[in-house]
């Protein structure tokens, strides 16, 4: 029986060891270490087998040898060794994932970060131009920041910050993307939205930010002013594109005294 579980624990050992080695984001390397380990996995684990079945045929009966002895040592080790390798790969595995994941995030307020924003925005970009849909681009930028920061302290301004993520977050759908791409900017993409029906979705933003309370007063309001653009066509080019229109409407909106939404063009 233990020999069978040796042969089991192999296969499944051999069949992780191949998935990994399937994986395209491995590197080559590591590919290679996966695909010798899943040979060498399935070969103990045939040898296992082979030698579990002849016992069971041809020597019930006889007494047990050392031999036989050092099978079920084997037998024993060999599980739990697969088993333990096994999950030291699966936490690896884990942990890169993790980190990977960190290195898009902003830290402070858990939206996505330039890299993330990217990567999401680009997926946002190439699924409109598959059902031939519109995308929208907007920059938000958080009106005298700096005096918040100088006023009530850094500690002040990275609270107002969470905040303002939050609170904008809570009101997007969840297909849309925010991030936080600077110190107090911030960056959308909207799908399946032109500039005219994007504009009241922004304004939600505004209104949303208005509601997080100033670190001065009360009655005070925390304001952002922002750009809207379209974004037309796919990979980063057209983002920057888009995203650079959306800019310039944002320089206008600070010109035109702040706490405004202004539209490209
Ligand atoms: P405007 O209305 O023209 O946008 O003025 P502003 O004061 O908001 O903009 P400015 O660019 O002058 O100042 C932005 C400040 O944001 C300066 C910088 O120290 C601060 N800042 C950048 N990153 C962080 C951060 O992570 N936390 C905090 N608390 N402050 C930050
Ligand atoms: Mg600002
Ligand atoms: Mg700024």
């Amino acid at each position: 029986m233990l020999r069978g579980a040796t042969a089991i624990v192999c296969a499944l050992a051999a069949r992780g060891a191949a998935h990994r080695a399937g994986l395209s984001a491995q590197p080559r390397q590591r590919r290679w270490r996966a695909c010798l380990g899943a040979v060498v996995m399935l070969a103990l684990g045939l040898f296992a087998l082979e030698d579990g079945v002849l016992v069971a045929l041809g020597q019930l009966g006889e007494p047990i040898g050392w031999r036989s002895w050092v099978w079920v040592l084997l037998d024993l080790v060999i599980p739990a060794q697969v088993l333990a390798a096994l999950a030291t790969l699966r936490q690896r595995d884990r942990l890169e994932a993790e980190l990977a994941a960190a290195a898009q995030r902003d830290p402070l307020t858990g939206l996505p970060n330039r890299a993330g924003f990217t990567e999401a925005a680009s997926a946002v970009l190439a699924a409109a131009a598959r059902d031939g849909r519109p995308v929208a681009g907007a920059m938000l930028d958080i009106d005298h920041f700096k005096a918040i920061n100088d006023g009530w302290g850094h500690g002040a301004g990275d609270a107002v910050l969470r905040d303002v993520a939050a609170a904008m977050r809570a009101v997007l759908r969840p297909g849309d993307v925010l991030a936080r791409i600077g110190g107090e900017e911030f960056a959308v993409v909207l799908s399946g939205v032109d500039t005219q029906a994007a504009r009241p979705l922004i304004e939600r933003l505004r209104a949303a930010a208005a509601a997080v309370p100033h670190p001065g007063a009360r009655e005070r309001r925390v304001t952002l002013s922002g750009g809207l653009a379209p974004v037309q066509g796919l990979g980063l080019a057209a983002l920057e594109n888009g995203l650079r229109s959306a800019d310039g409407a944002l320089y206008a909106a600070k010109a035109a005294g702040r706490n405004r939404v202004m539209v490209a063009g």
